[in-house]
């Protein structure tokens, strides 16, 4: 076989639902929802979504309603629940219900176009989103408790879901995470017929007061940890990898690539790798970051379009041999890290020019 001549993502369904596993019984007695925004976070909201179905899930949850047609159509006749975060936009209450998708309805003035669509129709199903205290999306409490005591709302509008999000879970010992689980306790108690969703999955491992009817898993189905940091019961699903193009023997005082991103002080070698930013390697992770080669973790020294270049250190390695930049060796986490940045945006990051392959789809 000759090898890869660019760089390789491999998507593991496997891993995926492994980690799936892992978030069930973590959140025993919930039901664990599919977050598969912004096509499965990078990953394809499609594979992610069937695999994810065989395994049991039967509740997804993208942003757009543009992703919500692609989904419901990705799923064929599946049964699935899917819900949208951006809720009843003005305009897309045809779209919404031709593809049956389910509005998380995220401002007072959707929740007033959701119930005149109740009135006009008999029946008009919704979710409900909560805003504990992450002041980014949902009805304020307030808004919620006129809501259920104008007289009739509450009966006409069809309320499966209430949802809140947390803004700190990744940090157990926040003050911020008691104080939005205490408003929503408070606010479920206003719709006592309604199953409740306050994690995700930083949430989910929060402990058992967090967990409610469902956890809306992302991030860690996908093997990021819910603290931020590499989680030894995740699977790492994508994998990225790159061959070797060249080794270089650098002299005290050589400047690797543009500008002085690196410079030698010492006799180095290295590695130019057929890898990039172009391929989804977070450029800010130069320097700072690390890939795997030739048995061991090799710093980065150097991340350019299509290019990147690791030290070698003492090890010996030859044009052709593969390098992982992301997966069980590379972890996403200290990837995120090194790069600034949130194990989210280093998969959403992961581009089309890296060739796809699917295991266990
Ligand atoms: C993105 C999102 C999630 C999933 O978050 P993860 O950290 O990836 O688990 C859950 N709920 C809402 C409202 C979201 O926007």
């Amino acid at each position: 076989m000759t090898p890869p001549d660019q760089a390789l993502l491999t998507i593991d369904l496997d891993a995926l639902a492994h980690n799936r596993a892992v978030i069930a019984a973590e959140a025993a007695g919930a039901e664990v929802a599919a977050v598969v925004k912004s096509d499965g976070y990078g990953l394809g909201a499609g594979p992610v979504s069937r695999r994810l179905h065989a395994e049991g899930a039967r509740s997804f949850f993208v942003a757009r309603v543009t992703e919500g047609e692609a989904l419901r159509a990705a799923m064929g006749e599946r049964e699935a629940a899917i819900y949208v975060l951006d809720g009843l936009a003005p305009g897309t209450a045809d779209r919404l219900a031709a593809a049956r998708l389910i509005p998380v309805l995220s401002t007072l003035p959707q929740a007033h176009a959701a119930l005149a669509l109740a009135a006009a129709r008999g029946r008009y199903e919704a979710a409900l989103h909560i805003d504990t205290g992450m002041n980014r999306q949902g009805l304020t409490l307030e808004e919620a408790r006129a809501l259920t005591s104008a007289p009739g709302c509450l009966r006409a509008l069809d309320v499966p879901l209430l949802v809140s999000h947390l803004g700190s879970a990744t940090d157990p010992g926040e003050a911020r995470n008691p104080q939005q689980l205490a408003r929503f306790r408070e606010v479920r108690s206003l719709f006592p017929d309604s199953r409740a969703s306050l994690a995700a999955s930083a949430g989910g491992f929060l402990g058992p007061d967090y967990r409610y009817d469902m956890v809306r898993a992302g991030i860690s189905l996908y093997g990021g940890g819910p603290e931020e940091r590499p989680d030894p019961r995740l699977k790492a699903v994508a994998t990225l990898t790159a061959p070797i193009l060249d080794i270089r023997d650098l002299r005290p005082g050589d400047r690797v690539g543009y500008g002085s991103a690196f410079t030698a002080d010492r006799p180095t070698r290295v590695a130019v790798v057929a890898a990039g930013y172009s391929d989804g390697v977070i450029r800010a992770a130069m320097g700072k970051g690390y890939a795997w080669a030739a048995g061991g973790r090799r710093a980065l020294l150097v991340v350019n379009m299509d290019l990147l270049v690791i030290d070698l250190g003492d090890a010996s390695a030859s044009p052709g041999d593969p390098v992982e930049l992301l997966g069980a060796r590379a972890l996403l986490d200290d990837l995120a890290k090194a790069a600034g940045t949130v194990a989210h945006e280093v998969l959403v990051r992961l581009s089309s020019r890296a060739k796809r392959v699917y295991l266990g789809a």
